[in-house]
């Protein structure tokens, strides 16, 4: 993780950046608010006062030319620091067009700018008292003026200064979910489910938290938070006294495994924490086609550090059939709309009595997902399903209240 701060408190008359440093970043006022001046021909000039949702310095994001105004608190001001890659992997990812349009703009821009400042000596390095970026040698940008971005735009940008900065200080949080082994009766592992509790707007759905961090490189940070926890939480119930050794499953979407060295950096982290080989399992699940050639790799690189792959939401999506024979998945997970249909659909019976027999066929486990009645549970048992998870067997928990019940046993 870097060490740039992910917030920023400056007070009134602080200079964020001075015109001619050099840019690291973009800034979002979350409070208070800064002018943005320049001189052109010797003159100060106020090109913009920006208020709370504007964003300021933002061409650092596109490019490294130096900074060409200076921006300066007019009150006590608090700002959230917009790191390049929150915007460099959703430029990449833009029509191109779109992308040259951008890129053509602001090489009028700078080339205006030029032309007024023509004649005119470098400010920056008159600047009384050295700014914010200058200070911290990480820090950001140019100023421009108006802010250029779609209201919702900036509030993405602010969930996701707010995530990383969650991120940074311990914001976030992995609840555990048990997995009940049915023929055992016993729990025999649980699925790390990652918590938000946004200080605003309280619990962030870790659908929207995942789908928000793989806009840009975030997802790489989350997932490895997610799987450092993970690895100590094993050791915790190892150390306990967890009888047999449980397993904690952590899900991993396609778009993570995009990122290359992932895997690599997940085993290693395994290994590092020596926990005992067959605790870690990962889950795939699908927030677009899973990449055949990315999968057939990281299903290698698992097995061969004793780490279990299962298949997420099986029945839904894109997890269809053609992933079961062209993949070594150990495990299956039904997705939980077949489970809460069992009881009243014969339909639904026939569809999980069928990938319970395939996955026994193709030697991999299966686990019921969204059991929430001991009617469903019987059934499973019935039909020959490995292990449940759902609200019956009980919601995630915090490591910490597993523990005690782990020893008030
Ligand atoms: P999932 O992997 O399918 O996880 C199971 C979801 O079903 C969890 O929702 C869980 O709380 C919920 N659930 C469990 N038992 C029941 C039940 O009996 N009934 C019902 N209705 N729901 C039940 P949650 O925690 O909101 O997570 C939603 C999704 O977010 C997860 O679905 C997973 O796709 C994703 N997710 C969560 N944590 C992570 C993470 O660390 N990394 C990644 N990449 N994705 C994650
Ligand atoms: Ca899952
Ligand atoms: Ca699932």
């Amino acid at each position: 993780m870097n060490s740039t701060p992910t917030r920023i408190h400056l007070p009134k008359g602080g200079v964020l950046f001075a015109d001619g440093d050099q840019p690291s970043s973009a800034y979002l006022v979350e409070s208070g608010e800064m002018e943005i001046s320049t001189r052109v021909r010797g003159q100060r000039m106020v090109l913009s006062r920006l208020g709370a949702g504007e964003l300021l310095g933002e061409m650092a994001v596109f490019d490294t030319g130096p900074r060409s105004a200076t921006a300066t608190a007019c009150v006590d001001t608090v700002l959230y620091v917009i790191d390049p890659e929150q915007v460099s992997e959703r430029l990449a990812k833009t029509d191109p067009v779109i992308r040259a349009l951008i890129e053509s703009l602001l090489r009028r821009y700078r080339g205006m700018l030029e032309t007024y400042r023509l004649a005119e000596p470098r400010w920056g390095a008159q600047a009384e008292v050295p700014s914010f970026e200058r200070v911290h040698a990480d820090a950001i940008v140019h100023a421009d003026g108006e802010p250029s971005m779609h209201p919702t735009g900036v509030d993405k940008l602010r969930l996701e200064s707010q995530l990383r900065e969650a991120l940074a200080h311990d914001g976030l949080d992995v609840r555990y979910q048990p997995i009940l082994d049915i023929a055992r009766q016993r729990v025999a592992g649980y699925e790390a489910l990652i918590r938000w509790n946004h200080p605003v707007r309280g619990p962030v759905s870790p659908l929207e938290l995942v789908g928000l961090a793989e806009e840009s490189a975030l997802i790489v940070q989350v997932g490895e938070y997610v799987f450092d926890t993970a690895c100590a939480a094993v050791r915790r119930l190892v150390e306990a006294g967890a009888q047999p050794s449980p397993f904690i499953a952590v899900n991993v979407s396609a778009r993570q495994l995009e990122h290359p060295g992932l895997i690599e950096r997940v085993v290693a982290r395994v290994d590092a924490a020596a926990v005992p080989r067959g605790s870690l399992k990962i889950e795939f699940t699908e927030s677009q086609a899973l990449d055949p050639a990315l999968v057939r790799q990281a299903i290698e690189l698992c097995h061969q550090h004793g780490i279990g792959v299962a298949l997420d939401d099986f029945g839904t999506g894109y997890s269809h059939l053609t992933q079961m024979h062209r993949f070594e998945f150990d495990t299956l997970k039904i997705d939980q709309g077949f489970i809460g249909a069992l009881l009243h659909e014969p339909r639904a019976r026939a569809v999980v009595e069928a990938i319970i027999a395939m996955a026994r066929a193709l030697g991999a486990q299966i686990v019921a997902e969204g059991v929430e009645s001991d009617e469903t549970l019987a059934m499973l048992r019935t039909l020959g399903c490995d292990f449940a998870q759902g609200y019956l067997i009980g919601e995630a928990q915090p490591l910490d209240a597993i523990l005690a019940s782990l020893r008030a046993r």
